[in-house]
């Protein structure tokens, strides 16, 4: 029986339920999409079953240690994934933003920023090297009845809301507001018929999300519309408390997700 070091509300010890077990994938090809975005298609037939549901879902990607090649299996403790030398491993989420389950190959689309295990990794990656999936995680339920839809997001939330643009109902419109850190980080987007798309540069030396907070803020909004943002936490506290606070949205009608935080590693941001 696991050990466990999470807790309850009382102070009791909680098992963590184990994740999903990961599913070996081999890089088949890598692609740049933009300078600072990276297409890794990842195959293996580990991933036959692998099925995404909902629109900005999450898979977790299991990368070798740094500086090598070899993947490393770490083992459930009962509260986290841990390596034989009792480190943690570069673990990070991404959106798996197509399965193609007749070829068990997927793909995702990694942003290449300043330090960090995967973006380190996207950027050096070379067909056949080793990696583990494991998920998938809740995605967005689509409300048909919404009489708009916001999708507010930095560079890391490009895939997702290219999901979301290919599952949105085409009959509503969709107002699509993305923070880039560089200007060549616009890229084309999959087509909406009623979405209109507004690139939000962050000035330099500006804190990340800024100028996607000063989007939100200056978004009209219908009552009836539904939001969807994310990004990095600090700036997604800043867009909850707007969205809530301000303009008093029904908390059901928005989803506002944390997708990395600034200065910390990894990607539990709303943990
Ligand atoms: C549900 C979900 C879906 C996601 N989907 C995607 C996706 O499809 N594509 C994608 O690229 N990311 C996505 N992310 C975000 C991604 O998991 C994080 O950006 C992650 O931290 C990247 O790991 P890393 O090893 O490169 O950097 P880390 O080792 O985690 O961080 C190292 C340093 O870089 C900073 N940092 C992390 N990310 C960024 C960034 N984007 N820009 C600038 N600085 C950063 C950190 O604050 C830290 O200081 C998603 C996150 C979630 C929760």
């Amino acid at each position: 029986m696991a050990t466990n070091h999470a807790e309850t509300s009382h102070g009791e010890a909680r098992a963590r339920r184990e994740p999903p077990p990961f599913r070996h994938v081999t890089v088949h090809s890598i692609h740049h999409l933009t300078r600072h975005l990276v297409g890794v298609t990842v195959a293996g037939s580990d991933l036959q079953g692998l099925t995404i549901e909902q629109p900005a879902a999450s898979v977790r990607l299991l990368l070798p240690p740094p500086g090598r090649r070899e993947l490393i299996m770490p083992s459930w403790n009962g509260n986290e994934f841990l390596l034989p030398d009792g480190q943690r491993p570069a673990l990070r989420t991404f959106t798996p933003r197509r399965v193609r389950p007749g070829e068990v190959e997927l793909d995702l689309e990694i942003v290449i920023h300043d330090t960090g295990a995967a973006s380190e990794w996207a950027s050096t990656a070379a067909p056949g090297d080793s990696a583990a999936i494991s998920g998938p995680g809740r995605g967005y339920a689509v409300d048909h009845d919404a009489s708009a839809f916001l999708l507010a997001g930095d560079e890391t939330a490009i895939p997702a809301i290219s999901q979301l643009l290919e599952a949105l109902p085409t009959k509503t419109p969709v107002l699509v507001r993305i923070e880039v850190a560089h200007p060549d980080a616009r890229r084309a987007l999959p087509e909406h018929p009623r979405a209109t798309v507004e690139w939000c540069d962050l000035p330099p030396g500006s804190p990340p999300g800024d100028a996607l907070v000063s989007a939100v803020h200056s978004a009209d909004l219908d009552p009836g519309t539904r939001v969807w943002a994310a990004g990095e936490a600090g700036a997604m506290q800043r867009i909850r408390r707007h969205l809530f606070e301000d303009r008093a949205l029904p908390r059901a009608r928005a989803s506002v997700r944390g997708y990395w935080k600034h200065g910390r590693r990894g990607d539990s941001a709303d943990a």
